[in-house]
């Protein structure tokens, strides 16, 4: 069963401003998936439908085979297996340090206090952020902001995991960092979706690639077969 379905989801903003027009896809298990698309293509209102952030005007998701209806409880089942990195950090570090922000995500889970830290300090690992895990987030530089921020991600171990154009703001050594972190994830069978606006990077890095215009998927396939036909 896919992870997420999508069936003719559209979606108007509340000022009617229509950001998705029925959007079909398929996001199966152990996928690496770039979306691409132009500023205000919709980007970003598909993958907030993609943990129930925002939810489809018209349309359906479907979550491992079964409608998303979105009570309580199963959003909360959602966002467990869901993750999201949004492309502005500050939107998600709100702690008093970094240690205890790459913690909050495993904590909320449920986990146990012995588990929050195993899973903290892997995440601390693979982003690099050992140095710095006992400032304030809001005293650090994007780039730093932006591996805290994936890292709190990564803690929480998802079985999708979403980035917002990840290695914006990042230098070439933590960008490469970040997509090797991301690849070593895709080896246990996980699935990625990134945003980005780097096409040299999809058609290296994605098995699989989206593309956006006007709140449509205008392409989507295997990036060798997508970008001969642009
Ligand atoms: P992208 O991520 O590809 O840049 P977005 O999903 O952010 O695109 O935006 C899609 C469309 O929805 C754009 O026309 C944008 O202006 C509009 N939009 C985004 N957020 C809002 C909002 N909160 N209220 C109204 N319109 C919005
Ligand atoms: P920005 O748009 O803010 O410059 P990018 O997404 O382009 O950020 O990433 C920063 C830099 O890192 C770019 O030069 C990009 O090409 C490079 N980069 C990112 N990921 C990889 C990768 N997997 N392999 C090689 N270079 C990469």
């Amino acid at each position: 069963v896919p992870i997420i379905e999508l069936d003719s989801v559209s979606y108007q903003y509340p000022d009617h401003t229509k950001a998705l027009n029925n959007v079909c896809l398929t996001i199966e298990r152990g996928r690496k998936i770039a979306l691409l698309g132009n500023n205000g293509a919709g980007k970003s209102t598909l993958l907030l439908h993609l943990n129930a952030i925002l939810k489809p005007t018209s349309g359906q998701l479907r979550f491992k085979g079964s409608v998303i209806s979105y009570r309580r409880n199963e959003i909360r089942i959602l966002r467990k297996l869901v993750g999201i990195v949004f492309q502005d950090p500050d939107s998600q570090l709100f702690s008093s340090s970094v240690y205890e922000d790459i913690q909050y995500g495993p904590r909320n889970l449920g986990l146990s206090e012995e588990k929050v830290k195993k899973a903290a300090d892997a995440a601390i690992g693979m982003t690099e952020t050992e140095n710095i895990k006992d400032k304030p987030p809001h005293f650090l530089s994007l780039g730093q902001k932006k591996r805290v921020a994936i890292a709190g991600i990564l803690a929480m171990e998802p079985e999708l995991l979403i980035l917002d154009e990840p290695t914006a703001g990042l230098d070439p050594y933590y960008a490469n960092k970040i997509m090797a972190v991301l690849e070593d994830i895709h080896n246990e069978d996980r699935s990625i979706i990134i945003s980005t606006h780097d096409v040299n990077l999809a058609y290296e890095w994605a098995d699989e690639v989206w593309i956006m215009n006007a709140g449509e998927i205008i392409a989507k396939g295997c990036p060798t077969v997508v970008f001969q036909d642009e």
